[in-house]
């Protein structure tokens, strides 16, 4: 494969056609060109993603959650968007980049859009400038009185998503197709009703935290991209207009540059903690809340 780049495609059915194989290799080249150390990523495209992106998942360096098995990973998000592709951070300074092989069917813009905005988590990782579990590598204590450990991670995960979809519109490489618009945000809404409706009927709180902090992860998600459409130019103001839930977060997020500028680690910070305690907000605005009692125990209330 190109420029040093290990990549592989693992199959069940084996053999890719010729002219597959000849726009794999077109985009995989690009991807390449982005990576200040091709050495140390590798390429996996496959028709098993989430098996495959699951068993790379518990391998990664920095999980939210370490009871997290490998089959639990899943592709779909909480309002059923499917995840096209992932990176992980595995140890040694070394990067996994799972790619679904029916990404082939949206055509090379998607495929590029897709293959280069990994590459930037690529980027980020490798100059030691991600924002997802920034909180560990630095001094840092949880202002408890305002957010929970919850808010921070989606926080942070916001701002890596910002900063590689920032990348891919500043450099060409948009798909139209892959921006998020308020459509999306209103599919996200929808999900926090079901939860709602659903804690109505079973009184399971349990499964309301989960399903409402997922909800919250999508909400942060396609916000980010859409806050990257928005500061690059991509999408119009007007585009957005109809969608308050972008007001809560634009402001913090369209300070971050792309990924060629690396940020200092307590900007960072500083930015998921003021993007976290927005999130809560959002969360609030949803009908949920999630916050720590006097005593330190993590409380869930749907209102
Ligand atoms: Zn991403």
């Amino acid at each position: 494969m190109p420029n040093g780049i290990d990549a592989t495609f693992r199959l069940t059915r084996p053999g890719v056609p010729a002219g597959q194989a000849a726009t794999w290799q077109t985009v995989l080249t690009e991807f390449a060109a982005e990576i200040p150390d091709p050495e140390r990523v590798e390429v996996i495209i496959t028709d098993e993603f989430e098996k495959v992106a699951g068993e790379y998942r518990v391998q990664a360096v920095d999980q939210s959650n370490e009871s997290e098995t490998a089959e639990q990973y899943r592709a779909s998000r909480s309002d059923g968007a499917r995840a096209a592709a992932l990176t992980v951070r595995l140890p040694h300074d070394k990067d996994v980049v799972v790619v679904g092989s029916p990404l082939y069917a949206h055509g090379v813009r998607s495929m590029r859009h897709t293959l280069l905005h990994e590459a930037q988590h690529v980027r980020l990782n490798q100059h030691g400038d991600t924002a997802h579990a920034v909180h560990r590598r630095t001094s840092f204590t949880l202002p408890s009185d305002d957010i929970t450990w919850e808010y921070l991670w989606i926080a942070e995960s916001s701002i890596d998503e910002f900063r590689c979809e920032r990348t891919v519109h500043e450099r060409g490489w948009t798909d139209p197709s892959n921006t998020n618009s308020p459509q999306d945000v209103d599919g996200v809404e929808a999900t926090f009703h079901a939860t709602r409706a659903q804690y109505r009927r079973n009184q399971n709180v349990r499964a309301a935290y989960e399903n409402g902090i997922a909800s919250l992860e999508r909400l942060a998600t396609v916000l980010a991209y859409g806050a990257a459409g928005l500061a690059t130019g991509v999408v119009t103001a007007e585009s957005w207009a109809e969608a308050p839930a972008m007001g809560r977060v634009l402001d913090v997020l369209e300070e971050l540059p792309g990924t060629s500028v690396v940020v200092p680690r307590e900007t960072l910070i500083d930015t998921a903690v003021q993007l976290a305690k927005r999130l809560r907000r959002l969360l609030q605005e949803q009908g949920f809340d999630c916050y720590f009692l006097d005593d330190g125990t993590l409380w869930f209330e749907v209102r």
